[in-house]
């Protein structure tokens, strides 16, 4: 997990599985991943390694583990059926143990974001699932009170920042090939993965279309609504602002766009942003 670390900017960067692949223990190539299963048991080691969700396109069907269950945890799925296949009893011993995983979540084709540590703290026969917690987690679990309803909304809004956000940011940053939306600066570290409607989509880590990647200036524009997205992808200053005189940010970073298209829209369709969101957004942004 420290070379996932060093190689994934603290986990912000997806990485490709061949570099996946690169990682040695002890002089030896040693893999993390089993590309040809969902789950990874090395036999030098006693439970299991790391879990991967594979990628999907946008558009097509979601399964079912993805979305954060109401207890705000996400689940993972057993392989196959029999509760006794190896794999699942390789995961049942990594929960019993209480060692931490690592996830490999696909976010494009061999493209994998890892979240790490993260653990399994329950097991649900009939569904026929393990119940995952990220870091920090994994001793937190809400019982049936009304009173742990606190509870489960910080595993919710945790599970959503350490989980889905970073698959979801490096979704946004390939759609727009690392590119600011408004201005196109091309630097990963100065942009963020915007949402265009708030927690709407919080369920569906694929949303692309609920999102827009934006400079560091671009997307507080954007949220103080000083700048506004028109549904048909033009750039808007707010009034007041076109009218202030000042500096080369204001003049060329925010006036001088005005009336501008996007510079840098997903090239597939599904992945363009939501002209529903965008309106929905835009009126509040008009309302200012
Ligand atoms: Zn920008």
């Amino acid at each position: 997990m420290e070379w996932l670390a060093a190689r994934t900017n603290d986990g912000r960067d997806p990485l490709a599985g061949d570099e996946i692949e690169e990682f040695t223990f002890e002089g030896e190539r040693f893999r993390l991943m089993d590309r040809q299963r969902g789950i990874r048991k090395p036999a030098v080691l006693a439970s299991a390694l790391a879990i991967r969700t594979v990628w999907r396109p946008e558009g097509a069907p979601r399964p079912y583990e993805d979305a954060i269950a109401a207890d705000g945890l996400v689940r993972y799925k057993w392989r196959g059926d029999d509760p006794d296949h190896p794999e699942n009893r390789a995961l049942r011993a990594a929960m019993d143990a209480q060692q931490p995983l690592i996830w490999f979540w696909g976010v494009a084709e061999a493209l994998y974001q890892a979240i790490y540590p993260v653990y399994l703290v329950g097991e649900e026969l009939r569904q026929q699932q393990f119940v995952v917690a990220t870091d920090g987690l994994q001793h937190l679990r809400p019982t049936d009170s009304p009173l742990d309803e606190v509870v489960r909304r910080y595993l919710r809004s945790e599970t959503l920042r350490r989980l889905h956000q970073p698959v979801s940011r490096s979704m946004v940053m390939l759609a727009y090939h690392e590119r600011c939306a408004v201005c196109s600066l091309r630097h990963n570290e100065l942009l963020d993965a915007a949402h265009i409607v708030e927690d709407r989509h919080d369920l569906g880590v694929a949303a692309v279309r609920n999102g827009l990647a934006l400079c560091k200036i671009h997307h507080a524009a954007y949220n103080s609504r000083i700048l506004g997205v028109r549904p048909d992808l033009v750039v808007e200053i707010r009034a007041d602002i076109l009218e202030e005189t000042d500096g080369p940010l204001l003049e060329h970073g925010l006036k001088g766009l005005h009336g501008m298209p996007l510079r840098v829209v997903p090239s597939s369709r599904s992945q363009r942003p939501d002209v529903e969101l965008l309106t929905l957004r835009y009126d509040r942004f008009r309302a200012s």
